[in-house]
């Protein structure tokens, strides 16, 4: 029998909802997964406006933003995982440029001056009808209505990830007893995607249906976990997946897109598996 986590994150059911084998290889095994360039944009991005939003509000401007984003190359250019990538020159300026996109976008989006932020990357970890939850919100604001849950995305627009703020609303409920008015997502975009807000209301139904969700796939998990045995669940992200050459119903999968066609050009495990 595996060891049971102490905690559960978002991510973490996104990872075993989209293929428990994969958590299998994450978090069980812990197999290299190495961090892709758009992740590493999307932290990037997250960690300057992070710093923007401690900034008094007349102090969050684009140009505070750009100085922070310069400020903050040099260390993040560092990084183990951004080295990993074997950027050259142009490609790591590309990266710069696809970040301050992002960045760029938070202003798309609202006037940061006017925003009254009460906290930034807020840790929360509570007990969500037996989960034991964890995740940390990029920023908790309070507007007329009341507190208003954020979490910023670099990617593309997904509705479902709504769930995500609705989990950080039920914890920050349980934590300081005031009810979030608003749970959102900011979709920072970039020069394919305009940038996009998804927001909805935050009511106990809808936090409840969140929360009900979580805990189903926690005791799928925890079966699993009892069982030491993690099914596969092939689809097109298998082309994506960091683990595919340790899996063979992937491998097969992979194989049998490429022959017909259907697997994209620029799916990592075209290299891995030489396809
Ligand atoms: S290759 Fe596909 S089936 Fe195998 S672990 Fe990854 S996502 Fe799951």
């Amino acid at each position: 029998m595996f060891k049971v986590p102490r905690s559960f994150s978002y991510s973490s059911a996104s990872v075993y909802k989209q293929c428990p084998r994969r958590w299998k290889y994450k978090y069980i095994d812990k197999l290299p997964d190495p961090t892709g360039e758009a992740a590493l944009v999307g932290t990037f991005a997250h960690d300057v406006l992070e710093q923007l939003c401690k900034e008094e509000p007349a102090l969050r401007t684009e140009q505070k933003a750009n100085e922070i984003a310069r400020n903050n190359w040099s260390e993040f250019a560092e990084r183990k995982d951004f080295k990993k990538l074997e950027l050259d020159e142009d490609s790591k300026r590309n990266f710069r440029w696809k970040a301050w996109d992002a960045i760029k976008g938070l202003w798309r989006l609202e006037n940061p001056s006017q925003v009254e932020i009460e906290a930034t990357e807020q840790r929360l970890s509570t007990s969500l009808l037996g989960v034991p939850f964890f995740g940390i919100v990029d920023r908790i604001d309070r507007d007329e209505d009341g507190l208003v849950v954020v979490d910023y995305k670099t990617g593309k627009v997904r509705h479902e990830n709504l769930d995500q703020v609705l989990l950080y609303s039920a914890a920050v409920s349980e934590k300081t007893g005031e009810q979030p008015s608003k749970a959102r997502l900011m979709y920072l975009g970039n020069r394919e995607i305009d940038p996009q807000i998804v927001e909805t209301d935050v009511s106990e139904d809808l936090m409840t249906k969140a929360i009900t969700d979580l805990s189903d796939t926690w005791n799928k998990l925890k079966n699993n976990l009892d069982s030491e045995e993690f099914e596969t669940a092939t689809g097109p992200l298998c082309g994506w997946c960091s683990f595919i050459e340790n899996c063979p119903d992937g491998i097969n999968y992979v194989r049998k897109r490429a022959d017909s066609g259907r697997l994209k050009p620029d799916a990592p495990a075209r290299s891995l598996l030489g396809i």
